[in-house]
């Protein structure tokens, strides 16, 4: 499809645009690049995000054959094709119903079961322990001190989306600041969609 030709978003590409996901998304990219495998929650949550950042059903297809057939200890081609290609394309409303899904909100995630031991779906503000979460944010390039402490304190107080806001605005603290500085107007409302996350982040870098 166009997306891909006009080299936006490609099966190749996705890991480069991990700057601009919440970490949410992060995590589930880690996994699926750690692992060679995600979990069925853990599927659902990443295939439709990227499907909503302009991942076309062709390009899905490839991104999810290569994380999961590509690696030490990873499954084939056949395999793949014959137990996970259908999920996929499902997504896109290529099978079964023909449902045009749509990306998950943040409301959708927390509404779902937390995930268990080896699971990365749902939302690290709840469901990291605090070190975990810590180590991630100092990873996203927090530093350690009042600022972490603030976002931790947030995650401890069940404000989830809240603890998102504020990650992505020390994260890209400068452009926004820039932004301010020459009179542009930025949309600071709460974070409530790991799309909305992403395309504002996009946005700052354009
Ligand atoms: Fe993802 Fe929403 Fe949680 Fe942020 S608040 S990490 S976008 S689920």
């Amino acid at each position: 499809g166009s997306e891909t030709n006009d080299g936006s978003v490609t099966a190749e590409s996705v890991p480069s645009l991990m700057k601009h996901m919440p970490l949410c998304m992060n995590r589930l990219m880690q996994g699926v690049m750690s692992d060679h495998h995600l979990k069925y929650q853990g599927r659902q949550q990443l295939s439709l995000f990227l499907k909503g950042i302009g991942l076309s059903a062709e390009e899905a297809l490839r991104f999810w054959q290569i994380q999961f057939t590509s690696g030490p200890g990873s499954m084939s081609i056949e395999r793949f094709n014959k137990e996970y290609k259908y999920t996929f394309r499902h997504n896109y409303g290529l099978e079964g119903g023909r449902i045009n899904y749509k990306p998950w909100d943040c409301r959708t995630i927390l509404s779902k079961p937390r995930p268990s031991k080896n699971e990365y779906h749902g939302c690290p503000y709840r469901d990291l322990h605090r070190d975990q979460l810590a180590d991630q944010l100092q990873k996203m390039g927090l530093d350690q001190g009042a600022r972490l402490d603030d976002v931790l304190e947030l995650s401890d107080r069940g404000e989830y989306q809240v603890a998102c806001t504020k990650v992505f605005e020390l994260v890209h603290g400068e452009k926004i600041d820039t932004l301010l500085k020459n009179g542009d107007t930025v949309d600071e409302t709460s974070i409530t969609h790991p799309n909305l996350y992403y395309s504002r982040s996009l946005y700052l870098e354009s």
